[in-house]
C-alpha cells in the first residue's frame, strides 16, 4: 500500500497544476443546448487525452457523432479487469444571461478561493480531480491490482444519448466495472452540530404525462352549443391540486434520521409531523425529506384553444412526475387514473424521461470512501447518509449494468454548497474542494485497487 501521507502531500504541492487544468477545461465552451449540432465535447476529450498523454496514460475517444466524443482513459491492472469507474461529463448547461456574470462565465476568473466559470462545478471540477488523481498514481509508479478506467461523456445535461447512453447500449463492456464513482452527491451538511455528507445512492425517476382533454366547438356566442373543454380541465387541474400522494418512508436516508438528531422513527404516519418539526431551523433538508417521501405530479405546461371566438375542444395539459425507485409505471397510471377519475373526454399518455435506479448502501466502496474521506480531511467525525436524489445524472445508466454508482465527489466541508451555483449565474467550485476531490479519487483508487 502507498504512503497515502505522502500522496496527500502530493497533491497539496501540485495545487498549480490543478487549478491550470480546471481552467483549461472551463475554458472550452462545451455547451449542450439540446439542438444539434451542439455539445462539441470531443474539444474537451481531445485535451484530457493529450494531457494524460503526457503521462503515458492511454485513451481512447468513442462516439456516436465525431463531435460529440466521449473519453474513455483506462490504467491497466495485473488482473486485467476494471476494479473503479471514475465518470463524470464534458459537456455543460447554457449561459441564461452572461451580463449578469461577475466575470465572463468561460473566463475561468480566480477569485475568492474559487474559480467561477460554467461547468467550473458540474461537471468539470470533478473531472479535474480525477485525472489529475490519475496523473498522480501514474507518476508514483502505483501498482494497481484491478484496472481504473475514466470515463467522461458527452451529453449528460440533455439526456446522454450521445454520451452514457450511448455507451452503455454499444459499448458496455467499455465501462465494464464493479463500482463507480459520480457526480450527483458528496455535498456536506452540518446536521445537529456534526459534519454529514450525503452518499447519493439513487434517483428519482422522471415521467412526463400528456393529458388530452377533449370538448365540443362551437362559435363562442352560442357556448351551450358546445362543450368547453376548459371546463374539464380546470377540474383536472383542481384534482391534481388536491392529489395527496402515498407517503413512503422506505428508502435509506429514513433509516439515519437519529444522525440528524430526529429521535422517532419516521413511518409515513408520522412523517409529515417530522418534516414539520426539521422545517424552521433546516428548510432545504426538509425538502429533501419531502421529496424523498412521496411521488410529485406537477402541470407545468398547458396547449389549447385555437381562436378568441371559438370554444375550445382540444386541450393538452403537461405534467412533471417524480418517482421514487420502487414506484414503476403501473403505480403511475393508477395514481392518475384515480387523480383523473370521473371526469369525461379524458385521456392521458406516460412518457419516461428517466427511471428511477439505487444502488445499495452498504457495499466496499461505500466502506472505502468513508476510510479515505476521514483520511484525506484528517476527520475522524464524519457521519455519512444515504440519499435519493431529485435530479438525475448518467448513474441512471450505469446502474442497471450491475456497476455500484454513487454520487460523491469530494467537496471540502469549508466550500458552502449553496454558493456554487450550478447550472445558475456565478457558478464557481471552491479550490479547498478541487485538492480535496483530488486527495479522495487519489486515496480511493489506492484503497480499492492498489497492490496491498
Ligand atoms: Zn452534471
Amino acid at each position: 500500500m502507498p504512503n497515502m501521507k505522502d500522496l496527500y502531500a502530493q497533491v497539496d504541492a501540485a495545487l498549480d497544476d490543478i487549478l491550470a487544468l480546471e481552467q483549461a477545461l472551463v475554458r472550452i465552451p462545451s455547451v449542450n443546448t439540446g439542438f444539434m449540432p451542439t455539445g462539441n465535447e470531443t474539444a474537451v476529450a481531445e485535451y484530457a487525452r493529450d494531457w494524460l498523454a503526457e503521462d503515458g496514460i492511454e485513451s481512447e475517444i468513442l462516439g456516436r457523432d465525431p463531435d460529440r466524443g466521449n473519453l474513455i482513459a483506462r490504467m491497466e491492472g495485473r488482473s486485467g479487469k476494471a476494479g473503479l469507474m471514475f465518470m463524470s461529463h464534458t459537456d455543460v448547461v447554457p449561459v441564461e444571461d452572461e451580463s449578469k456574470w461577475r466575470f465572463p462565465p468561460f473566463s475561468a476568473t480566480i477569485a475568492e478561493g474559487r474559480v467561477f466559470g460554467r461547468g467550473a462545478s458540474d461537471c468539470k471540477g470533478l473531472l479535474t480531480a480525477q485525472m489529475m488523481a490519475m496523473r498522480l498514481l501514474k507518476r508514483n509508479g502505483i501498482e494497481l491490482n484491478d484496472s481504473l478506467i475514466l470515463a467522461s461523456g458527452a451529453d449528460e445535461e440533455h439526456g446522454g444519448r450521445y454520451g452514457f447512453g450511448w455507451l452503455a447500449e454499444n459499448h458496455p463492456e467499455k465501462i465494464a466495472a464493479p463500482f463507480a464513482v459520480n457526480e450527483g452527491g458528496g455535498a456536506p451538511i452540518q446536521a445537529a452540530g456534526a459534519l454529514t455528507y450525503v452518499l447519493g445512492v439513487g434517483e428519482k425517476g422522471r415521467l412526463q404525462i400528456e393529458i388530452d382533454v377533449k370538448g365540443v366547438s362551437s362559435h363562442a356566442s352560442v357556448p351551450w352549443q358546445g362543450t368547453n373543454a376548459m371546463y374539464r380541465l380546470s377540474r383536472a387541474l383542481s384534482n391534481i391540486e388536491r392529489f395527496e400522494p402515498e407517503l413512503d418512508t422506505s428508502t435509506g436516508l429514513f433509516d439515519h434520521l437519529s444522525t440528524f438528531a430526529i429521535e422517532h422513527r419516521p413511518s409515513p404516519d408520522n412523517i409529515e409531523e417530522i418534516i414539520a418539526e426539521v422545517e424552521p431551523a433546516n428548510p432545504r433538508f426538509a425538502s429533501l425529506l419531502k421529496a424523498l417521501s412521496r411521488m410529485t405530479l406537477t402541470p407545468t405546461m398547458i396547449r389549447g384553444g385555437i381562436k378568441s371566438n371559438s370554444v375550445p375542444e382540444s386541450i393538452r395539459l403537461t405534467c412533471d412526475v417524480r418517482t421514487l425507485p420502487h414506484q414503476d409505471e403501473q403505480y403511475v397510471r393508477e395514481q392518475v387514473e384515480q387523480v383523473l377519475e370521473g371526469i369525461p373526454g379524458i385521456e392521458f399518455e406516460i412518457d419516461y424521461m428517466a427511471q428511477p435506479n439505487s444502488s445499495p448502501f452498504d457495499t466496499a466502496l461505500s466502506q472505502s470512501i468513508r476510510s479515505v474521506t476521514a483520511q484525506a480531511l484528517e476527520r475522524d467525525d464524519i457521519q455519512w447518509v444515504p440519499a435519493i436524489s431529485n435530479g438525475f445524472t448518467d448513474s441512471r445508466f450505469t446502474r442497471p449494468l450491475g456497476i455500484v454508482t454513487y454520487g460523491f465527489s469530494g467537496s471540502h466541508p469549508d466550500d458552502d454548497p449553496m454558493i456554487t451555483f450550478t447550472h445558475g449565474t456565478n457558478e464557481s467550485i471552491g479550490i479547498k474542494s478541487l485538492v480535496s476531490g483530488t486527495k479522495i479519487m487519489l486515496g480511493l483508487a489506492c484503497d480499492m485497487l492498489a497492490a496491498k
